[in-house]
């Protein structure tokens, strides 16, 4: 900082000539005064003039050239008051240079006191003006369509009706044609920004009345006088807003009320246009409830599809029964106990049909079928039993490898199916590929404390590389008569109820698929 910018005010355009033309003036009075002082007779407190000179200088010169200037006053004083009266002592011309200097003084610190509460105006001035330049660019600048509206006037009114004792608005409207149309004439637009002027799509001007923009048709406006009588803050509500093209758009008006009355002439308005937003949730919610629609359906052939499966085995299985019974009748003598042992395998088939009829109804039902403790070794003794045909047709010997492990929790017809449809699979793969020696291994074992691992391993062909990836997806098959719907229903039915079903080919051959279930299943979803 130069000696000049400590001592002189900047001042711009006006700059060094201002500075110099007032510094000059300043220093030529006070050479004036001290040369009076100094060299004629005039008798009388002639330094009270350098306050002027300090009062002068005050206009060009900060606080520091203020005291610099007082102290050369001062000091002038003092020589002037040494020339003159040299050796004697002169009371009165002693008094002259006491008043001189106080007044000098007074001045001084006056001046420092008005320049200090200047200052501090010029920067609280500064600050409000970079405010002010904030509040415009954000204004200007963002992609929130704003307005700044007057609605003083519509407030006068408001709070009048309200004084004459009218608290719905909706019904003096109602009570009053024309009500509305005169409240919209009294919101003025006092500024609006250029996202405001894009979306009304008018021009640069875009103030005046709200007559154009607003439509009357719905009650949103009345909510919003309602509002400003309510005195609540804030509105905010979906619109419909007319632009100046004629288009309907729908937006989302948000408008803040000041809490002072006198405040209301400068209302802050935004809007957002929702109007594609809307237009794509409503084309979503149709979509979902196509969507919807087209899985229940979905969902309803799997479901006979499943039932269709799942009723194949037994049904056949009744069949093969019922014609061999027949068979047994047939023989003279008819051999009574087999006949009664074929019948009732048909039972046994019957009942199992039956079952899964029920089981399925129950799941359409989305009631949960219900869940028993069992121990695994007897229940794939008995789903075994079940398949005895056509494990004999097929020359299939199956061998059960078991572990000890604890009883299982599950809804037994469900795991039935699943070990069912894992089987035939196996016996089906084994006869399609012709193979000799055909066996499936059954084992359990504990995999942890909480899950059992079952395993039916076949002498199969294997899975092939190439369907691997797909032997899951629904209505994938390979075989001729095939659905493809087993061992996704396999699947599906586990992890509902927390477990996990995976298949693989076994490194000595064949295929080998892996049930996994908690010993307590704790997810059981229907
Ligand atoms: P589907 O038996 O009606 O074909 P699945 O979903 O039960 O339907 O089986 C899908 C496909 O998985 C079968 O078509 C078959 O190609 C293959 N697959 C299933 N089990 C075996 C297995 N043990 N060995 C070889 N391939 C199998």
């Amino acid at each position: 900082m130069s000696i000049a910018s400590a001592i002189f005010r900047s001042r711009e355009p006006e700059g060094g000539a201002y500075h110099i033309a007032f510094g000059a003036t300043a220093l030529a009075l006070a050479a004036t005064v001290f040369y009076v002082d100094t060299y004629t007779d005039i008798e009388g407190a002639i330094a009270v003039l350098y306050a002027i000179t300090v009062l002068l200088a005050a206009q060009a010169i900060t606080r520091v050239g203020l005291i610099t200037l007082s102290c050369l006053c001062g000091f002038l004083s003092l020589v002037s008051y040494a020339l003159t009266h040299a050796g004697e002592t002169d009371l009165q011309a002693m008094l002259r240079l006491v008043v001189a200097l106080a007044a000098l003084v007074i001045t001084t610190m006056l001046l420092v006191k008005t320049e200090t509460a200047r200052l501090a105006l010029l920067s609280i001035n500064a600050a409000l003006r970079e405010s002010e330049g904030r509040y415009r660019s954000i204004f200007d600048r963002t992609r929130v369509a704003l307005w700044e509206r007057d609605y003083s006037k519509l407030h006068a009114v408001l709070m009048g009706l309200k004084q004459q004792g009218i608290v719905d608005v909706r019904a003096h409207a109602r009570a009053h044609p024309g009500f509305t149309e005169r409240c919209i004439d009294l919101i003025t637009v006092v500024a609006s920004n250029e996202a405001g002027k894009e979306l009304l799509g008018c021009d640069a001007s875009a103030t005046g009345t709200l007559k154009q923009s607003i439509t009357t048709a719905s009650d949103k406006f009345l909510d919003m006088l309602q509002a400003i009588m309510d005195n609540r803050r804030v509105f905010e509500d979906k619109v419909l807003i007319r632009t100046h093209g004629g288009d309907d758009k729908l937006v989302l008006l948000s408008i803040s009320f000041p809490e002072e009355p006198l405040a209301f002439h400068r209302v802050i308005v935004s809007m957002v246009d929702i109007t594609q937003r809307e237009l794509a949730l409503k084309a979503l919610g149709e979509a979902q409830a196509e969507l919807t629609k087209a899985s229940k359906a979905a969902a309803v052939g799997v479901m006979s599809a499943s039932l269709a499966h799942e009723l194949n085995q037994p049904l056949g299985a009744i069949v093969v029964n019922a014609q061999t019974l027949l068979r047994w009748l047939d023989r003279d003598p008819p051999d009574l106990a087999a006949a009664r042992r074929c019948a009732e395998r048909m039972v046994r088939d019957s009942q199992r049909a039956s079952d899964i009829i029920h089981n399925t109804r129950s799941l359409l039902a989305r009631r949960d079928g219900s869940t028993e403790t069992f121990d695994l070794d007897a229940f794939i003794e008995d789903t075994l039993a079940l398949l005895e045909h056509e494990l004999d047709r097929s020359g299939t010997k199956v061998r059960i490898e078991r572990e000890h492990t604890p009883p299982v929790r599950a809804v037994k017809i469900e795991l039935q199916q699943v070990l069912i449809n894992l089987l035939t699979n196996a016996i089906q793969a084994m006869d399609e590929a012709g193979i000799e020696n055909r066996a499936i291994i059954v084992r359990t074992e504990s995999q942890d404390a909480g899950t059992i691992r079952l395993t039916i391993r076949d002498t199969g062909p294997g899975i092939a590389e190439a369907i691997r990836d797909k032997l899951f997806s629904p209505f994938f098959t390979t075989k001729a008569t095939g659905m493809g719907i087993g061992l996704s229903i396999c699947r599906a039915t586990l992890e509902a109820r927390g477990g996990s079903l995976t298949g693989d080919n076994h490194p000595q051959g064949g295929a080998v698929f892996s049930i996994l279930m908690p010993v307590h299943p704790e997810v059981e979803r229907a």
